[in-house]
């Protein structure tokens, strides 16, 4: 079927994305790594890796996109926690087959060419669940 197999990132809604940087490279130590715009999402985006995970900083590039209504609604900080899994397609007829509320039923093109499908927080205690597959 599929396989959880990590907390893949964390991906954190910020109004300036250069500026949330800093904290992680100036404050952490930790390198950057590229950015990347999504066209599809209205989005920014640039990751921060943390050993065996990385956090997604998050920025809108367009008002109306996702990311300026959620800081919009509940102002900066985590949007989504992504979990990486072996089947992304398998991951998702499991989960609709077991009555589990999705955002997309098939997985589109996620930054650094994942594939990824969102859960809805109405089936996940109250969080956007990202599910991610790196090929
Ligand atoms: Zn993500």
């Amino acid at each position: 079927m599929f396989k959880v197999n990590k907390v893949d990132h964390v991906g954190i809604a910020v109004k300036d994305l250069e500026q949330a940087k800093k904290f992680y490279t100036e404050m952490l130590g930790i390198p950057a790594m590229g950015e990347e715009v999504v066209a599809e999402q209205k989005v920014k985006v640039c990751f921060i890796p943390c050993g065996d995970s990385e956090i997604e900083l998050l920025e809108s590039t367009e008002p109306d996109g996702p990311i300026a209504k959620f800081i919009e609604k509940k102002g900066e900080g985590i949007q989504h926690v992504a979990l990486n899994v072996d089947n992304i397609e398998n991951a998702l007829a499991d989960l609709k087959e077991k009555g589990v509320r999705l955002i997309d039923e098939k997985p589109r093109y996620g930054a650094g060419g994942a594939s990824i499908a969102f859960v809805h927080p109405k089936s996940t205690g109250g969080i956007l669940l990202e599910l991610s597959e790196r090929k």
